[in-house]
């Protein structure tokens, strides 16, 4: 399928899930996960009206964002190890995978180097598997307390991955669940602004993740495709 098609069938998709759930078309964007496509169809995508970019490693999104910058949001999705926030902070528009504090302190040094605030996401594990990059619910207190000394980090969201499922339905009660953190921490008034963004669902399962309140979702596969030597 053409990556035009694509985007139409992705799109009506997403508007579907909208209005069975009684939420705002707008309030639901679309992060387009290029990292099996080559840096000309990421290219391509972005010429065709996609503005934000997901990479989850550095090297191989490095011709893309030379390329792509400026013209697209950057969302660095991938685990993040703490010797390479050097290469993320300053180029990514986002980090959705803050999930411990020694890798929140090396951003806040590195933005604070280059006089920089960086929107981050948290990335909890939900499902507790431990193939699953993310900290556990239970950890979520103590990394809020801790981010408030770190004033170049602004916290903006949770961000989850679901197990993989055979049937898109299963990985519900994971989104449910992360909606619900999110409604806690801020119940609680544990960052310094409310958290509005949930960056779940992705090809097999975005659509129960925008039914469950997702403000991001993270498409590869069923949007920008796949290339065998990307
Ligand atoms: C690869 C990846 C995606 C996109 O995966 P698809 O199933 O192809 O949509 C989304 N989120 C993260 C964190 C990823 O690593």
């Amino acid at each position: 399928m053409a990556l035009q098609d694509r985007m139409r069938d992705v799109e009506q998709r997403i508007q579907e899930a909208c209005r069975r759930s009684g939420r705002r078309r707008e309030d639901v964007n679309v992060v387009a996960v290029t990292k099996y496509v080559s840096a000309a169809t990421a290219a391509n995508a972005v010429s065709q009206g996609i503005r934000h970019i997901g990479e989850n490693r550095w090297p191989d999104s490095e011709e893309k964002w030379r390329l792509l910058h400026g013209q697209a949001v950057f969302h660095f999705i991938g685990s993040l190890q703490t010797r390479k926030v050097k290469d993320v902070v300053g180029r990514f528009d986002y980090i959705h995978s803050l999930d411990r504090l020694p890798l929140a302190e090396e951003i806040q040094k590195r933005a604070a180097a280059l006089d920089i605030v960086v929107p981050c996401f948290l990335q909890v594990n939900v499902s507790g598997e431990a193939s699953k990059h993310g900290m556990r619910p239970e950890e979520l207190d103590d990394l809020a307390a801790a981010l408030r000394g770190l004033d170049r980090i602004r916290p903006v969201g949770l961000m989850t991955m679901a197990p993989l499922a055979s049937e898109a339905e299963e990985t519900r009660p994971v989104f449910r669940r992360l909606r619900q953190l999110r409604d806690q921490m801020n119940a609680k008034r544990a960052f310094p602004a409310p958290l509005t963004e949930l960056s779940m669902g992705m090809s097999g399962d975005f659509e129960v993740a925008i039914e469950e309140g997702a403000t991001w979702v993270r498409l590869g596969s069923i949007l920008v495709g796949k290339e065998e030597e990307a």
